[in-house]
């Protein structure tokens, strides 16, 4: 676990107790921090077992103002508490920490912590503070709309492979506050979303990337501009001399290079993606996934890696679940889970990935088009569509394929198998949420995996 002296005897208040919550409520703990915690599931908050404080009252009852009647925490050692921080006069708290999860643009804890004036954080900031206590040590951290968590797990996979002590945090793996710091030398890789670098203030990332912005999560944001300008933060939050990457292209790219370039006076590099030896990573394939590799190749050689040690990982990089994921090859038929891809945008680079594909997608729609996908219809051998979408999108795809309205994904797996060939590849790339028919798009790719 992470702990730091910086928090002994502060008081701080938790909201959200999912893992990096829980983990973040361990870790403040430990380090002798009075904590106030709470989630609106009664499940999570009974798995904060908080019997032996003995402010607990009726299970969701609210302590009286300032969390009084918590036991003063000794050394080491904190003391934990239950109520919601809305019920609370927070004078006195040093910070609210926030799950990412938690729509701070709608959320009413945004508004009652400023009354106060009390910060509203993450974890990754309370990480950010715990720096200077860890041994010596580099942050890479890794934002974008499209492929963080490939280039994060990509850049973790290289270091690993090449000996370096290095762990995954953020929005991939375990909490990171939850984790074992690092020996000396040690590199820490973090998947930062944009809600992340929202609650974050002090992370100066060693190298930062930011690999691409598409408009996306618009319901948390004013503008695209606003959700651009979230992640370009990640660089404004670095020291000059900190190496920032910069992908993607189109205006806003521009602005925050610019930005950067003149105003921020940052060692800002943009990406290039041309030289890169694609055929030989069989887990990288498409050209989403030349953009991620060109990134954490860039990200390795600034860490101090040599060519040859990153093109030995490249090759046995083993690819992400649910990110065109390889099932297997049956009789000469690629059976491909891309599960991940909710969003034309991101089924797109899937399209453009095999040659002749039979593709299953559907679910619940996020936009009434497939735009971004058009221009790699040629590929498509036939569709199949599934879920709340499948009607719209089979009267979309009718001009351009044969389509199926399948219905349901047991039945497109059948169908796209029974007339895949042998050198085809069957996709499921849904270009949707899974929500109508699956728990998340993690079951929807199990179940695929299954059906397969
Ligand atoms: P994230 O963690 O940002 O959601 P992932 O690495 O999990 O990204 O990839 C999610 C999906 O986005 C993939 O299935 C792929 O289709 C698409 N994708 C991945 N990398 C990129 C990229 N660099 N540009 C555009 N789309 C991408």
């Amino acid at each position: 676990m992470i702990t730091s002296d910086l928090w002994r005897g502060k008081r701080y208040a938790v909201l959200g107790l999912a893992r990096s919550g829980a983990a973040t409520v361990q870790a403040l703990l430990a380090s002798g921090a009075e904590v106030v915690a709470w989630d609106e599931r009664a499940e999570a908050r009974d798995a904060m077992d908080p019997s032996s404080s003995p402010a607990r009252g009726e299970e969701g009852s609210a302590l009286p103002p300032g969390g009084g009647g918590t036991a003063a925490p000794r050394q080491g050692e904190g003391a934990l508490s239950l109520a919601d921080p809305l019920t609370l006069d927070l004078t006195g708290f040093t910070a609210v920490v926030v799950s990412p999860g938690v729509p701070l643009n709608r959320h009413p804890i945004a508004a009652h912590a400023a009354k106060y004036g009390v910060p509203v954080i993450g974890d990754i900031e309370l990480f950010a503070q715990a720096r200077a206590e860890l041994p010596p040590h580099k942050v890479v951290g890794i934002t974008g709309t499209n492929g963080k968590s490939t280039t994060t797990a990509l850049v973790h996979h290289i270091l690993k492979t090449a000996g370096v002590p290095t762990t995954m945090g953020g929005n991939i793996g375990l909490p990171i506050l939850g984790q074992e710091p690092l020996p000396a030398g040690g590199v820490y890789v973090l998947e930062l979303s944009s809600y992340q670098i929202d609650l974050t203030f002090s992370l100066d990332c060693d190298v930062a990337v930011l690999l691409n912005i598409t408009p996306d999560h618009l319901d948390r944001y004013d503008s695209f501009v606003a959700y651009a300008w979230a992640k370009g933060r990640l660089f404004n939050l670095q020291s000059f001399h900190h190496l920032a990457i910069l992908g993607g292209d189109g205006p806003m790219i521009d602005a925050i290079f610019e930005e950067c370039d003149e105003t921020w006076e940052q060692n800002i590099r943009r990406l290039s993606v041309s030289d890169v030896d694609q055929p030989a990573w069989p887990a990288l394939q498409g050209p989403h996934n030349a953009q991620n590799a060109a990134a954490a190749v860039e990200v390795c050689r600034d860490l101090g890696l040599t060519v040859e040690l990153i093109e030995t990982a490249l090759r046995s990089y083993p690819g992400l679940p649910h990110r065109m994921e390889r099932i297997r090859d049956l009789n000469g038929v690629l059976f491909v889970n891309d599960s991940k891809a909710t969003n034309a945008d991101s089924a797109a680079p899937a399209l453009a990935a095999y040659p002749a594909i039979r593709w299953i997608l559907g679910g619940q729609a996020k936009a009434a088009e497939l735009d971004t996908c058009v221009p790699h219809f040629g590929h498509v051998r036939s569709a199949y569509t599934i879920g709340e979408a499948g009607g719209m999108f089979a009267d979309l795809l009718r001009r351009h394929m044969t389509v199926e309205e399948s219905g349901t994904l047991a039945v497109a797996v059948q169908h796209a198998a029974r007339d895949a060939a042998a050198g085809e590849t069957v996709l499921l790339s849904p270009a949707c949420a899974s929500f109508d028919q699956f728990r998340d798009f993690e079951d929807r790719g199990d179940q695929f995996r299954q059906l397969v």
